[in-house]
C-alpha cells in the first residue's frame, strides 16, 4: 500500500475525509454513465477522466477494485426530472432509425472514446434495458409505502424518506424551482418509479408492468444495477456534479425506501465539476457538439485533452478553448520529446526514485489532485541528479496514476493531421526526408521550393526546433 493515506471530497457531508474501504480486498465504485441518444460531448468525457483517475489511484495504492459505469439506454428525459420526452426516443424519432440500433452505435462510440483516452475499461458496463425486470420488482417492493399512482405512471413520494435531498443541500430549493410542474404530483421533488405509455401511443420500448405498459423512470436504473453488482452499501458512488441535485437525492431516496433504512447506498457520493464551453458547443442537443472526434479533426491528440483535464482539480469547473487544449498539447509533445530523450539514454534495471514517487502519492492522495502531481512529473524528468533509468522507472508510477500513456507514446502517434489538411502526415515526412537530401546535396532552391510547397498545404516547416518537432500544420 502507497504510504500517505487517501482522503477524497464526500458530497454527502460536504467535507474531505479520509477513504476506509468497506472491504479491503475489494473496493466497489459505480459511475453514473452515458445516455446513449448521441455521441459524448467532451464535457462528458470530463466525468470519465475523473473516475478512471479515481479507479486508477485506489488500484495503484494497492485496493482491488470493482468499477461499474452503466449505459443508459432508457428512461433518461429531456430534463433530469419527469418533464419532456424520452432522450432515446426523441433522438429514434429524429432520425428515423431503430432505438436499439442507436443505443448500439453510441455506446460502441462511447467505449471508443474511452479507449482514445486511455481510460481503463471498467469490470462491467450493464445495460439499463437488460434491468426492466428487476426494476420492476423494485418499484413493487416499495410501493405500498413510498408511491402513489398518477394516470402517467407511479411516482415516488419524497417526504417517504428521511432527509429526501440531503445531498443536494444548499442547491436544494434551486433544484426544487428547477424542477417543472407534473400534473397531480404531491411534492415537486416526487419523481417517476414507472412512466406509463399515453392511451393511442406507442413507444418503441417499451413494457408491461403492474402499472401498464411503459418504461421505468431514469433514476430507477441506477439504484437497480449499483445494488445488483456493487451489493446494498458500496464504497463510491460518482456522476458530474448536475447529479448532485436530482439523480442522486433520489436514487438515494429509492435505496433507503427499499432497505428500509436510512443508508444512502454508497460512502462516499463524489462529483466532478463541469466543463464549460462560452461558444454553446457542449450540449449534445445542440447542432454542433464538441466530441473527441470533432478534437482530433482539428489536429489535437486525444491525450491532450486528458492531460487538459488532469491540470485542474476534477472539482473545479474547467472552461474549454481551443487555446486551453493547444497549450496541453504543447505540453503533452514535450513530456514526450524528454521521455523520448531519456530512453535512447536509458539502461536496462532502473529503480523508481522514492521521493517522486512519495511527492505523487502525497498529490494524488489529497483527493485526487492531479493538478499539483503534474509540476512533480516535470520535476522528476528534469532531474539530472538521478540517472535516466531510474526516471524512466519513476515515470512508469506516474504513468499508472496519469494514464497519460507516456512510455507509449511517440512523437509520430502525436502527429495528428486536422482533417481539413490536404496532405498526410505520411506525406509530410516523406517530402521532409527529399528536403533534407536536397539540403545535403545542396541543392537550395529545391529545399526552399519543398519548404513552399508544403506551406502552400498548411504546414510549417520547422527547422531548428528545439523539441525537435520538425513540422506544424498552421490551418
Ligand atoms: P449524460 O450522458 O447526460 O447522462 O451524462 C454523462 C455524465 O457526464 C454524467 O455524469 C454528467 O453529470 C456528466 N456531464 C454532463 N455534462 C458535463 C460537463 N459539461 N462537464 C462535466 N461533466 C458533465
Ligand atoms: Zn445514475
Amino acid at each position: 500500500m502507497i504510504g500517505t493515506p487517501l482522503t477524497l471530497y464526500n458530497s454527502l457531508t460536504r467535507a474531505t475525509a479520509p477513504f476506509v474501504p468497506i472491504d479491503p480486498g475489494n473496493v466497489r465504485v459505480y459511475s453514473c454513465g452515458p445516455t446513449v441518444y448521441h455521441y459524448a460531448h467532451v464535457g462528458n468525457l470530463r466525468a470519465y477522466v475523473f473516475t478512471d483517475t479515481l479507479s486508477r489511484v485506489l488500484t495503484w495504492k494497492g485496493w482491488p477494485l470493482t468499477h461499474v459505469i452503466n449505459i443508459t439506454d432508457v428512461g433518461h428525459l429531456t430534463s433530469d426530472a419527469d418533464v419532456g420526452d424520452d432522450k432515446m426516443e426523441a433522438a429514434a424519432r429524429a432520425s428515423g432509425r431503430d432505438i436499439w440500433e442507436i443505443s448500439r452505435h453510441y455506446a460502441d462510440a462511447f467505449k471508443r472514446n474511452l479507449a482514445d483516452l486511455n481510460i481503463r475499461t471498467p469490470t462491467r458496463f450493464p445495460l439499463a434495458t437488460d434491468h426492466v425486470a428487476e426494476m420492476i420488482e423494485w418499484g413493487q417492493a416499495i410501493e405500498a409505502k413510498h408511491c402513489y399512482l398518477l394516470d402517467d405512471g407511479l411516482y415516488f413520494d419524497v417526504t417517504t424518506v428521511p432527509d429526501y435531498g440531503a445531498l443536494a443541500g444548499a442547491a436544494d430549493d434551486a433544484a426544487a424551482g428547477r424542477i417543472e410542474a407534473v400534473a397531480g404530483k404531491r411534492h415537486p421533488q416526487d419523481f417517476a418509479i414507472w412512466r406509463t405509455t399515453p392511451p393511442g401511443e406507442t413507444r418503441q420500448m417499451e413494457w408491461d408492468s403492474p402499472w401498464g405498459r411503459g418504461a421505468p423512470g431514469w433514476h430507477l436504473e441506477c439504484s437497480v444495477m449499483s445494488r445488483k453488482y456493487l451489493g446494498a452499501s458500496f464504497d463510491i458512488h460518482t456522476g458530474g456534479i448536475d447529479h448532485r441535485e436530482i439523480h442522486h437525492p433520489n436514487e438515494i431516496a429509492q435505496n433507503q425506501a427499499y432497505c428500509g433504512c436510512a443508508d444512502t447506498g454508497a460512502t462516499f457520493w463524489m462529483h466532478n465539476n463541469f466543463l464549460v464551453d462560452r461558444t454553446g458547443k457542449m450540449s449534445k442537443s445542440s447542432g454542433e457538439t464538441l466530441t473527441l472526434d470533432v478534437l482530433v479533426a482539428r489536429g489535437f491528440h486525444p491525450l491532450s485533452y486528458r492531460l487538459m483535464c488532469l491540470q485542474a482539480h476534477y472539482r473545479s469547473e474547467l472552461e474549454f478553448s481551443w487555446e486551453n487544449l493547444a497549450a496541453a498539447q504543447v505540453r503533452l509533445k514535450r513530456l514526450v520529446h524528454t521521455v523520448g530523450a531519456l530512453r535512447d539514454r536509458s539502461m536496462p534495471g532502473g529503480a523508481p526514485v522514492a521521493t517522486y514517487v512519495e511527492q505523487l502519492d502525497a498529490a494524488v492522495s489529497d483527493d485526487l489532485n492531479t493538478a499539483r502531481a503534474l509540476p512533480v512529473l516535470d520535476a522528476m524528468l528534469a532531474d539530472k541528479k538521478r540517472s535516466p533509468s531510474d526516471r524512466l522507472a519513476t515515470l512508469v508510477e506516474f504513468d499508472a496514476v496519469l494514464g497519460l500513456d507516456l512510455l507509449d507514446l511517440t512523437r509520430a502517434s502525436l502527429r495528428v493531421c486536422p482533417a481539413t489538411a490536404s496532405i498526410t502526415a505520411d506525406e509530410v515526412e516523406a517530402r521532409l526526408v527529399e528536403r533534407r537530401e536536397a539540403r545535403a546535396a545542396r541543392d537550395f532552391p529545391r529545399s526552399d521550393a519543398i519548404r513552399d510547397e508544403l506551406a502552400t498545404a498548411g504546414v510549417e516547416v520547422m527547422d531548428g526546433d528545439p523539441l525537435g518537432w520538425d513540422w506544424k500544420v498552421t490551418l
